[in-house]
Formats: C-alpha cells, sequence, structure tokens
C-alpha cells in the first residue's frame, strides 16, 4: 500500500507563529503514526506578498522544530504554468470569466446600489462579485480584452455547482480509530470567488488544489480558519478531475484577547520565542 502523504504549506508573507508550529508538528505527527511522507510548500504564487526571506526564515524555523520533511520543497513560483494550465481548462469548459472590477471598485459598486448591509458576502467577508462580468457579451468582453484592460479571473460559481453535480468532503478525526465523517458543502457562499488575480497567475484555491494532486497529498490537515475554503477545493477538484484527499482542521491557537494570531505580530513568531530562549 502507498504510504499517506501530509504537507505542512506556509505561505511566506510573515514569520511562522505558535499556531503555525502546532499545525506543522501535527502534520509531523500523524504522519509518522502512519508511516507515512512529510512535505513541506512554500506557498508563495502570491509574488506580491510572499518574500524570499520568509521562505528561508520558515525553513530554518521548520528544521529547529525538528521537522523531518522532504527535499526538494515546492515554491509555487516555480510551477506557474501548471495553474495556468488549469485555468485555462476551466475557461474552456465556460466555467471562468474576466472580471474587470478591482476590489475598490466593487465596493464602490456595492455602496452605490444601496444594498451595502444586505449584499452577500463570503466567508472571508469580501463582498460577491457582482454579476454583469459574467453576463457581458462575448463581443464586449473580447473587445476589452483586446484592449489590454486589466482583469482578474473568477469562477462561474452557479454554472460551477450545476456542472459538478453533488459535491461533499471527508473530514477524518484525530483519534485512533480514525473516524471519517462526510461534510455537506455549499461552495456557493462565495459567490464567484478569485481563480487568478489582475497580477497573480492563480489564487490560493486553485493553486493548492494542484499542489496537492500533484505532490499526491492523501492528507490535508490545516487550521479551522481553511474549513470554508475547503468547499471550493473540492468543487475545483471534481471540475478538474483531481483526486480527493482526507482533510482534517485542527483548532487554532488564540491569543489572550481570544484572537488568531497573525503573521504581522512579530514578537509572538517563533523566531522571537527562540531567540527569547524558548
Ligand atoms: N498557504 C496557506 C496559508 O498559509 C495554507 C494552505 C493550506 O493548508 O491549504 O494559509
Amino acid at each position: 500500500m502507498t504510504p499517506p502523504v501530509y504537507r505542512f504549506a506556509p505561505s511566506p508573507n510573515g514569520l511562522l507563529h505558535l499556531g503555525h508550529a502546532y499545525c506543522a508538528l501535527l502534520n509531523r505527527d500523524l504522519a509518522e503514526a502512519s508511516h507515512g511522507r512529510l512535505l513541506l510548500r512554500i506557498d508563495d504564487v502570491d509574488l506580491e506578498r510572499c518574500r524570499p526571506e520568509f521562505a528561508a526564515a520558515i525553513e530554518e524555523d521548520c528544521t529547529w522544530l525538528g521537522l523531518n520533511y522532504e527535499h526538494p520543497v515546492r515554491h509555487q513560483q516555480h510551477h506557474l504554468d501548471q495553474y495556468s494550465k488549469a485555468l485555462s481548462r476551466l475557461r474552456d469548459m465556460g466555467l471562468a470569466y474576466p472580471a474587470f472590477l478591482s476590489r475598490s471598485e466593487v465596493t464602490q459598486f456595492v455602496a452605490q446600489t444601496g444594498h451595502r448591509h444586505d449584499w452577500p458576502r463570503d466567508p472571508d467577508g469580501s463582498p460577491h462579485y457582482p454579476s454583469h462580468d459574467r453576463e457581458l457579451d462575448a463581443e464586449e468582453r473580447d473587445a476589452r480584452l483586446a484592449s489590454g484592460e486589466p482583469h482578474a479571473i473568477r469562477l462561474a460559481m452557479n454554472r460551477a455547482i450545476a456542472a459538478a453535480g453533488p459535491l461533499s468532503w471527508q473530514e477524518f478525526q484525530r483519534d485512533d480509530k480514525g473516524q471519517i465523517t462526510s461534510q455537506t458543502i455549499d461552495p456557493s457562499a462565495w459567490g464567484d470567488v478569485l481563480l487568478a488575480g489582475r497580477s497573480i497567475t492563480a489564487s490560493y484555491h486553485l493553486a493548492v488544489v494542484i499542489d496537492d494532486e500533484l505532490q499526491g497529498v492523501t492528507n490535508v490537515v490545516r487550521g479551522l480558519d481553511l474549513k470554508a475554503a475547503t468547499s471550493v477545493h473540492r468543487l475545483l477538484q471534481k471540475l478538474l478531475g483531481l483526486r480527493e484527499p482526507h482533510y482534517h482542521h485542527h483548532r487554532l491557537i488564540l491569543d489572550v484577547e481570544g484572537r488568531k494570531l497573525s503573521k504581522t505580530d512579530g514578537d509572538k513568531g517563533i523566531a522571537a520565542l527562540r531567540a527569547r530562549g524558548w
């Protein structure tokens, strides 16, 4: 039987904190307990926010934590062509479209409708993208593309859900029984989710499902803050014919005020704790 494959996949847009250490060590423990493999992946597809010095710091922290991960480490920015191919497939299937409004233009548009308070928002709190670019007539869309107008690429959510058919994901427990429960999912809560940004080849959602497939990841273990995103990941996996990993979403480590730790709280970073003698 092939061994299970776990991965720890931080984004190098800041320093790792205790929450990351927990996630990394949990992946390591689960991989060890099942004689599985452990991968470290640097999720740096967002070239504007990610920095090589944070990627180097992540490897240093992971080594210090005693994480015995495989080499070479996959860096998303070296695989942009693989995300582009997946994006083209979704466009060819008629499930992705160019979206011309920037984030601030979406906010402005929503304010102008007078429905700012009851406009649907995704699980991360961003307003759903309005429908006009999805419905744009082909001639106008092609002319705007030909003129070089900046645009992102979004998934036509309702069409995608209809094309994918019934969806679920398998959540496994960490106890000895490793019980698996099937979760029903509703990706429509995300609206026309982003697949690629104006200057980013692929969104987190698209890159992560391609990477997990290409790396043969069988068990995705990550924080509860990403649980809602799993419905989008399952949808994309189904549309692109990718294998379905099992998921486990762990509880988060919170600060004394009950807030999620942030990469921008440098003093709570693993490197700072180590420097203070932890
Ligand atoms: N790169 C993502 C993050 O740092 C996590 C990816 C994942 O575990 O799916 O939040």
